[in-house]
């Protein structure tokens, strides 16, 4: 089957940065391995230096600080949450958890974004709040969503999972909304194996989301010293990542110009030297609007249809190349369906990108020689 003796290149492959073995070293003996250690605080100093958001809380997961924010919001039962159908279930489910119903938009042709042009028409007297997601890290309309939320009195929630070091007319992804939350789970641009942050950009949310953070106890001013005890005083849970895995992510995060660059290096050899055959095929590359600045979190390709997908993939798999595809439209899942609603334009771009977006390996350790085997492999296959 295979037609070459060279090894698979992955889809993605964790990078490891110059300090990371180290500064794990360090967290480990200094034998207080719990959260909110010295390592956290100096991951979440850089974390504020890269997005300029006012404050960064490490979680557990994008997906525990997406939960976070919806406790945060405040929300009840039967309140609704505009949000694309193209994204992450976690988007959906954080909400879904509270009673909330995730309505689900459409996204844009070009960018795969949520498309804020359908977003007024799904507002009801129930919306609360929109929650945005940068696909591969390019920002959405955030000059019109946001006159949008002030408009309607909505809450603006960034899902920044693929936007660290993303920009959007020079502003850091991840500083526009009230909230934003980041993933540094090993697929990400920074990565701690498991890992997340919530951005709060509101200083009256700080306070609030501290104790939700840490079981709904008032610990972290506890340890400030500014109550002489600390109790129950909220809901919550426990979304504070262990110092140790805040050590990995701290030299992850000191490495980002180098990985960035060597990611955007990858990127730019793709968009570049399959221009051609993209043309050639009627294969559509990126598109990255004006006053976008990416982070080269991912590479993708749109394909004419569903059979062409997968049989690009098989033929990058018989070449040693793993190539995956993603997202599955939330709105048509089963929970999508049982907890969800679904915009009154429907969502029939989802359904179609969704078939044909294939996304090519992409990770700073790739080599030369790694890129050049991609991108030929792809140009030997032939749309039909
Ligand atoms: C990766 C990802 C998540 C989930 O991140 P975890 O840290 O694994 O919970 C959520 N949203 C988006 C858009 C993602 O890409």
């Amino acid at each position: 089957m295979k037609v070459t003796d060279r090894e698979t290149i992955p889809f993605n492959r964790t990078h490891i940065s110059p300090n990371e073995l180290d500064y794990l070293a360090e967290a480990v003996c200094r034998r207080s391995t719990c959260g909110d250690g010295p390592f956290t605080r100096q991951a979440s100093e850089l974390l504020e230096k890269i997005t300029q958001a006012g404050r960064a809380l490490l979680t557990t997961s994008c997906t525990h600080a997406l939960e976070m924010s919806a406790i945060l919001l405040a929300l009840q039962a039967g309140d609704e949450v505009i949000m694309p159908s193209f994204t992450f279930m976690s988007m959906a489910n954080a909400y879904a958890l509270r009673g909330v119903v995730p309505v689900f938009v459409d996204c844009r042709p070009d960018t795969l974004n949520m498309d804020e042009r359908l977003i007024e028409a799904a507002i009801t007297d129930r919306t609360r709040a929109v929650v945005v997601m940068h696909y591969a890290g390019v920002a959405c309309e955030m000059e019109a969503i946001g006159e949008l939320c002030e408009r309607y009195g909505l809450a603006l929630v960034e899902d920044n999972a693929h936007g660290l070091g993303g920009a959007y007319r020079g502003r850091p992804l991840g500083s526009f909304g009230s909230m934003a939350t980041q993933s540094f789970h090993a697929t990400k641009n920074v990565q701690c194996g498991e890992g997340g942050a919530l951005l709060l950009n509101d200083a009256d949310l700080v306070a609030r989301a501290e104790i939700i953070r840490e079981k709904g106890t008032d610990r972290s001013r506890f340890f400030r010293r500014q109550v002489d005890k600390y109790r129950w005083v909220d809901i919550g849970s426990s979304y504070l990542p262990s110092d140790v895995l805040a050590a990995q992510l701290t030299a992850q995060l000191e490495s980002f110009g180098t990985i960035q660059a060597r990611r955007h290096a990858v990127w730019r050899r793709y968009h570049d030297e399959l221009a051609d055959w993209g043309a050639v095929n009627g294969v559509a590359q990126p598109t990255v609007p004006d006053g976008c600045a990416h982070p080269a979190h991912l590479y993708y390709l749109l394909l004419p249809d569903l059979v062409n997908r997968q049989e690009l993939i098989a033929h990058l798999s018989k070449r040693d190349v793993q190539a995956v595809f993603h997202y599955q439209p939330l709105h048509s899942a089963p929970a999508g369906v049982r907890y969800g609603r679904v915009a009154p334009e429907g969502c029939p771009v989802t359904e179609e990108v969704a078939d044909r977006l294939v996304r090519l390996p992409l990770f700073a350790d790739l080599t030369e020689a790694d890129v050049d085997h991609v991108i030929n492999a792809v140009q030997t296959y032939e749309v039909n």
